[in-house]
C-alpha cells in the first residue's frame, strides 16, 4: 500500500520536471545465454520501472540500464544471488542532469551578445532559429517542411542545392530518439559546416556540384520538447494510440521492413513499442512520404547515440544483405577516418550481428526501397555518461562524425550509378 502511495506521488510529480534523484544506472555483463535471460525477465517485471538503454540480447553486449531510486536495492541484490556481474556506470543520474543544466544556462548567457554556440545544448525554439539563420547566410541553402508530428510541430529539413532538379540526393536526420541529444547538436554543426566548406572545400564542392544533401535535425520534435519540459530520458514518440495505458512509439521500430517481428515490442510502455501497424507515427510517415516522392535518394544516413557504433542493414533479418561486403569496406574506410580526429573507437557491421536484432528500423526500410548506402551511426560514447554526453564533447564529436560521413558521401558520389 504504502509503495502504491509513493508511486502516486511519483506520477504527479512527472506532470512538472521530472527528478531522477538516486536513480543509478547500471553496467550489466552476461556470461551466458542464462543471464541473458535472467535480465529479460527482469525487464518484464513492469512495477520495477527499469530503463534499458542498453537492451540484453546477446553476451558479447554489456546492458546498461536505468534503475529507478526505489527499485536499486532490490535489482542489485537480484543480480547478487544470480552471481551477474555489474558496476556502477552512474552513482546518481540527477546530479548528472544538474551539471547539463548548468551548463546549458551558462552557454545561454553567453550566446546573449554573440552567435550560435554550436558546443552547446539548445532548445526547440533556438535551433529552428538557427535553421533561419543558416538559410538566410547561405543562397543554396533553403528550410523546407516535410510535414508534422504528432502534436502538431513543423518537420523542418535543411536542403542543400546549388542546382539542377531532382538530383540524386543524400539524406541525414538526428534524434529521431529524443534523449540523444548529442545527434541533435551534432546535426547542427553538421549543416554549418556543410554550408560554409561549400566553395572552399574541394571535396564538398564537388558534392554539391552533383547532389543535394537534405538534413533533419529534429526528427522527433515533441520527444525533444518532452525532454527539456518534462522527462529529460524520454526517448519514444508522444502519440496517444487509442486503448494504450502509456504514451509513444518507438519511431525505430515503427517501418515497414519487419514490422512487428523479434527485436520490438508489442506492450505499448515498452522503449521499443512499435506502435499499431507500421508508419503510424506522423514522424515516420513525412519521411517516408519524402524519400518515395523524391525518388532519387542515394545515401540515407540516420544518427544515433550511444554507443560508438555505425551500422548498416539488416537488423530484422541474419540474411546478409546482397551489398554486405560494400558496404563493410565503406564502414571500415569511414570508421578509421573517424578514429584518425581524436582516437575514437567505433565498432561496425550489420545491425543484427554488432548489437541486436531490432526490426522495423529505419535503414532496413531505406535499403529495401533501393538505397544502398544506408547507414546508422550510434555516436559517443561507450556508457559513462550514455545520453548525457557533456556538451564540450559536442564539436569533437561533430568534428570526427563529419570525417566518416565524408567517406559514405564521396562513395556514394563516386559510386551512385
Ligand atoms: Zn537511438
Amino acid at each position: 500500500m504504502k509503495l502504491i502511495l509513493i508511486f502516486s506521488a511519483l506520477i504527479g510529480a512527472s506532470l512538472c520536471l521530472e527528478t531522477f534523484v538516486g536513480h543509478q544506472v547500471l553496467r550489466i555483463k552476461t556470461k551466458n545465454e542464462e543471464e541473458v535471460k535472467q535480465l529479460q525477465l527482469l525487464e518484464s517485471l513492469e512495477h520495477l520501472e527499469l530503463d534499458f538503454w542498453i537492451n540484453p540480447s546477446a553476451t558479447a553486449v554489456p546492458v546498461d540500464v536505468r534503475i529507478p531510486a526505489v527499485s536499486v536495492q532490490s535489482v542489485k541484490a537480484f543480480l547478487e544471488s544470480q552471481g551477474i556481474e555489474y558496476s556502477i556506470l552512474i552513482e546518481d543520474l540527477q546530479d548528472v542532469l544538474d551539471k547539463e543544466k548548468q551548463d546549458m544556462a551558462e552557454s545561454a548567457q553567453r550566446q546573449r551578445s554573440g552567435s550560435f554556440d554550436f558546443g552547446a545544448y539548445h532548445t526547440l525554439d533556438d535551433i529552428n532559429s538557427e535553421l533561419d539563420h543558416l538559410v538566410s547566410e547561405y543562397s543554396f541553402v533553403e528550410k523546407i517542411q516535410i510535414g508534422e508530428s504528432y502534436e502538431k510541430r513543423p518537420l523542418y529539413v535543411l536542403k542543400f542545392s546549388t542546382g539542377g532538379s531532382n538530383r540524386p540526393a543524400i539524406w541525414l536526420d538526428a534524434g529521431i530518439h529524443s534523449r540523444e541529444w548529442v545527434t541533435q547538436a551534432s546535426a547542427l554543426w553538421i549543416a554549418n559546416k556543410i554550408a560554409s566548406d561549400y566553395g572552399t572545400d574541394a571535396s564538398i564542392t564537388s558534392l554539391l556540384d552533383k547532389m543535394d544533401l537534405f538534413l533533419l535535425p529534429v526528427a522527433n520534435p515533441d520527444g525533444f520538447v518532452y525532454t527539456h519540459t518534462s522527462n529529460r530520458m524520454w526517448r519514444k514518440t508522444r502519440s496517444k494510440i487509442p486503448g494504450s495505458i502509456c504514451v509513444g512509439v518507438d519511431p525505430n521500430r515503427n517501418w515497414d521492413a519487419g514490422f512487428g517481428e523479434a527485436g520490438a515490442s508489442g506492450n505499448s510502455c515498452s522503449e521499443t513499442y512499435h506502435g499499431p501497424y507500421p508508419n503510424s507515427e506522423p514522424e515516420v510517415k513525412s519521411i517516408v512520404d519524402f524519400v518515395k516522392s523524391h525518388g532519387n535518394i542515394k545515401a540515407f544516413v540516420s544518427i544515433h547515440s550511444y554507443s560508438q557504433l555505425l551500422l548498416y542493414p539488416y537488423g530484422y533479418t541474419e540474411t546478409p544483405v546482397p551489398d554486405q561486403q560494400e558496404l563493410h569496406e565503406v564502414s571500415a574506410k569511414a570508421v578509421a577516418a573517424l578514429s584518425s580526429l581524436y582516437g575514437t573507437k567505433y565498432k561496425y557491421g550489420s545491425i543484427i550481428t554488432t548489437i541486436y536484432r531490432a526490426s522495423g528500423g529505419t535503414i532496413d526500410w531505406t535499403y529495401n526501397q533501393g538505397i544502398k548506402y544506408s547507414f546508422t551511426f550510434e555516436l559517443r560514447d561507450t556508457g559513462r555518461y550514455g545520453f548525457l554526453l557533456p556538451a564540450k564533447q559536442i564539436v569533437p564529436t561533430a568534428e570526427e562524425t563529419w570525417l566518416a560521413l565524408k567517406v559514405i558521401m564521396e562513395h556514394t558520389r563516386d559510386n551512385m550509378y
